[in-house]
């Protein structure tokens, strides 16, 4: 069987994208995240340089809004303590 449509169809591209995502997510789940969330919120406040485990955290809030609320929520105690 040839292929009908050489080019990806809009589900394709959201498999690949979901795909992508899961990798991601295995790579560096949720609870990797939470656990060095506290030391990126500190990094962040400081303006210290991320190391690349740090930096990992950085990218994972984009794609994350529970953990970006949970580093969110951080910030907030971590400003209202200094
Ligand atoms: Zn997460």
């Amino acid at each position: 069987m040839k292929p009908q449509n050489p080019s990806l169809t809009a589900p394709q591209v959201k498999g690949l994208v979901q795909m992508i995502g899961l990798t991601r997510d295995r790579e560096f789940n949720c609870s990797e995240c939470l656990e060095h969330v506290s030391e990126y919120a500190e990094h962040q406040m400081t303006g210290q340089e991320l190391d690349a485990a740090i930096a990992c955290i950085e990218q994972h809030l984009k794609l994350c809004p529970e953990c970006r609320e949970e580093y969110e929520a951080l910030l907030k105690i971590l400003r209202a303590g200094a």
